[in-house]
Order: C-alpha cells, then sequence, then structure tokens
C-alpha cells in the first residue's frame, strides 16, 4: 500500500495456516509468506498488519477468543515481530473489515461524512467492529464492537464456545440458522437453500428460520445502536447479504431502539469483498 489516500495491491497471495500442525507451523507459514512477498517485490518491509481471528489482550500481550484455538493465550504479536525483524500491528478481523470499509470502502465512497462506523460480520459466526474517524475503537480488553457474544435469548441457544448460552452468534450465525431449521424441520439445508426455500413460500419451517433471523436481528442490533448510534452500518458475511436484512431487518431493529419509530441510520453493504479484513490489517499502519 503506497499511501493510505490512494492505496494499491502490490501483491495478492494466499497460504493456508494449516492451524492443524500448530502454532509453531503457523508461524512458520506467515514468514514464509512475507519472505516470499518480500523476495517477488523486492522490498524490506518495516511494518506489517495482520487481521487475526480473536483479540490480543492489549494488557497481558496474549491471543484470546481465537477460533483457530491454538492461537489463544499466546505471544503472537511478539513472536511474529521476532521472526520477521518487523513491527506488527495486530487487530481482531471483523476489526480490520469496519477499518477498511470506513476508510477505502463503501463508508468512504457513499457517506464520506460518517464519523462513527458500525461493521458487522454475520457469516459462520457473528463479529463487529466499532470505526470513530476513522480509527477502530478495540477497548480496554480489546473486545469493543464485540456484539456476537451478547446475550440474545438463553431460552433457545445453544451453548457458546466462549461459556455462554444464548449468545448473539449462537442465533444469527449462518451455522446456528441451519441448525434451528433442521430442529424444527429434521432436514438439513445450507442457508442459502433455506433463503431459496423461504422465497418460493412453501417452506413452513423455511419461513420460520428467516422470521426468526429477521426478528432477532432487530434485536440484537438494537442494543449496539442505542449505545452507539452509528452514522453507518456496514453489514457483511454470508448471513449479512441476504437482502431481507435491508427491507424487514431493519424494520425489525427500528422496532426495537429507542427512538420513536424513527430510524435513519444508512445500512450499508461492504464494497471491498473478501479482501476488506487485508486492507483493514493494511490500514493498521497508518491508523
Ligand atoms: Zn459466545
Amino acid at each position: 500500500m503506497k499511501s493510505a489516500d490512494s492505496p494499491e495491491v502490490l501483491f495478492r497471495d494466499r497460504l493456508p495456516t494449516e492451524s492443524h500442525l500448530g502454532y509453531t507451523h503457523i508461524v512458520k507459514q506467515i514468514k514464509t509468506l512475507v519472505d516470499k512477498m518480500e523476495a517477488t517485490m523486492g522490498y524490506r518491509l518495516s511494518e506489517i498488519g495482520i487481521a487475526t481471528p480473536g483479540i490480543r489482550d492489549p494488557r497481558s500481550g496474549l491471543m484470546r477468543n481465537c477460533n483457530t484455538t491454538c492461537l489463544n493465550r499466546m505471544p503472537l504479536k511478539q513472536d511474529l515481530e521476532k521472526v520477521l525483524a518487523v513491527k506488527v500491528h495486530m487487530a481482531n478481523d471483523a476489526n480490520c473489515f469496519a477499518l477498511a470499509e470506513a476508510n477505502m470502502g463503501i463508508v468512504k465512497e457513499k457517506f464520506p461524512g460518517a464519523r462513527t462506523v458500525f461493521g458487522v460480520i454475520m457469516g459462520t459466526g457473528v463479529g463487529g467492529g466499532v470505526v470513530v474517524d476513522g480509527k477502530v475503537i478495540s477497548g480496554f480488553h480489546g473486545i469493543g464492537g464485540e456484539w456476537g457474544h451478547n446475550i440474545l435469548d438463553a431460552s433457545c441457544g445453544t451453548k457458546c464456545y466462549c461459556g455462554k448460552t444464548g449468545c448473539v452468534e449462537k442465533v444469527l450465525a449462518g451455522p446456528a440458522l441451519q441448525d434451528y431449521y433442521t430442529s424444527i424441520s429434521g432436514t438439513k439445508k445450507t442457508m442459502a437453500e433455506i433463503y431459496e426455500s423461504f422465497k418460493s413460500g412453501n417452506d413452513e419451517f423455511a419461513t420460520k428460520t428467516i422470521e426468526r433471523l429477521i426478528h432477532f436481528f432487530g434485536l440484537a442490533l438494537s442494543v449496539v445502536v442505542n449505545i452507539l448510534d452509528p452514522d453507518v452500518i456496514v453489514i457483511g458475511g454470508g448471513v449479512g447479504n441476504i437482502d431481507l436484512i435491508y427491507s424487514e431487518g431493519r424494520k425489525s431493529l427500528q422496532r426495537f431502539i429507542f427512538n420513536d419509530g424513527d430510524f435513519g441510520t444508512p445500512m450499508a453493504k461492504p464494497k471491498l469483498g473478501d479482501s476488506a479484513g487485508v486492507f483493514g490489517a493494511a490500514l493498521l499502519s497508518v491508523k
């Protein structure tokens, strides 16, 4: 990235972390990728940005809440700085998504005056990131924006890996919605199939699943809106791609917020696709 104002992709590659081989192997894979980038580009990097699952606790410097569980309790940033001999900036992938969409993506393009942006990811998991005046608010513990682990409905969700029951993620993530569909219908469908069945109007279980998604989407996000009252909400991830979120989901949210039924906040689709997290990571060195 030449500068934050006119970013340019100079090198693009992908390498599996092969996380089943453990923490040291992941660090090695990252080094392999960085070495290849430097050799190809002829650059020596001075700083590097990395988007991770979970968070790095700013107090202990150790990783927490990662679904790649071998990263948890490990000093990933310090180890990478040692191995790569460069300064490493690190943030949660949903924070990086929000940072990129705010500074380079849909918010910059359509809502340039927006100061507070809430970036939502609803896919295989549910995450979020708060960006204020172009900068991520990661918080005291590094958990800023983690609405996916607010308790949404303790009576309907199964136990979450975080130890609680009924987290937003256990209700709104794709796998949770698929599990719910299976629990009421006795059959398995992917999220895309459930949505197709819902649109065809002849699968009452699909209708129930999508209506439940819409209801709980509004309820879950209202908690965030009542506290943050963002200028824009950007919604990414596979579940976030369902167009009904922008119409019926919006009405549901409107019902639950503390604002007398009037809800003017724009809800925007992201623009940067799969690359948002990577762009956001690169921006960490300048933001
Ligand atoms: Zn949880």
